[in-house]
């Protein structure tokens, strides 16, 4: 199977991609990003994906080096060029190269790079679920925006993984926001809470959709904020993402969530899930 990247203007090998150390995004992360699922060789939620990209690029005030449509249909070649039939597709737009200096260059290109990795589904943890622990949000206040500076989520993630579990529930003072590569959500009394899409989390893709497929179920949801002691009294903890899909969150900080074990209204959505996107 071939694995070719776009980078710039062409689609090469990954040797016939030179990045350079001038570009942008290796100083400053100074660019923006998504990841794209495919599941049986499309693109899932593509309008979506590329709506957002469009706010990141417009609110850090990159240009974008090829309309939306041309975009898509870079995606859609180099999927067909790869062959792939599930997977994700990795996407970063930086502002461009130039000598390292703060002030936005005054002649940059935006340089575009995209690859694809071979993904199955993960199975396992949709169905058996992982643990959690809580951990102060300390990223900044525009976490809406997709961008290439991830070091608290990668902090966070990997104090985790040293403690034994797969995912970070970021809280502010106390009130849940997201998680460290993933959107969270409790029920209780068959109500779904979810933190509100505003500047604090970022607006997932797999978010939106599970809040579509609760209200095609007629589950109630509030889109509010809420406590890390109000995730300990709740029935049922998920996380939602484009490759995480829908996630039974079992434990935070060693305690069990509701029963403990993946419940029905999360098991209601993973199915609908699966039906929508014939999976
Ligand atoms: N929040 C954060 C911080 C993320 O990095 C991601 C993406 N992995 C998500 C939420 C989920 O977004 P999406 O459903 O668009 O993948």
């Amino acid at each position: 199977m071939l694995s070719l990247y776009f980078y710039k203007t062409d689609f090469v090998e990954k040797k016939g991609v030179n990045l350079t150390p001038d570009d942008r995004g290796y100083y400053f992360g100074d660019g923006i990003y998504e990841v794209f699922r495919v599941y049986n060789g499309r693109i899932y939620e593509q309008q979506a994906h590329m709506d957002r990209l469009q706010k990141s690029a417009a609110d850090v005030r990159i240009t974008l080096p090829y309309s939306l449509e041309q975009i898509g249909d870079i995606l859609t070649k180099l999927v067909q060029l790869n062959e792939l039939v599930e997977g994700t597709i990795y996407m970063q737009i930086t502002r461009g190269e130039a000598p390292r200096a703060h002030p936005f260059p005054a002649e940059a290109t935006p340089v575009l790079l995209a690859y694809t990795t071979e993904v199955k589904r993960p199975l396992t943890t949709i169905q058996n679920g992982i643990h959690a622990i809580s951990l102060e949000d300390i990223r900044w206040l525009r976490c809406d925006l997709k961008t290439l500076n991830l070091l608290p989520n990668v902090m966070a993630k990997q104090t985790a993984l040293d403690r034994g579990v797969q995912e970070v529930v970021l809280h502010r003072n106390g009130t849940v926001t997201e998680c460290s590569a993933s959107n969270f959500m409790i029920v209780k009394d068959n109500v779904l809470y979810t933190h509100p899409a505003n500047n604090l989390i970022l607006h997932g893709i797999t978010r939106a959709v599970v809040l579509r497929l609760a209200n095609a179920l007629h589950i109630e949801v509030q889109e509010v904020p809420f406590t890390l002691e109000q995730l300990q009294q709740a029935d049922e903890a998920f996380i939602t993402g484009t490759t995480v899909e829908v996630t039974p969150v079992l434990t935070v900080d060693g305690s069990p969530i509701g029963t403990g074990q993946s419940g029905p209204v999360t098991r209601k959505l993973q199915l609908e899930f699966e039906r929508t996107f014939a999976l």
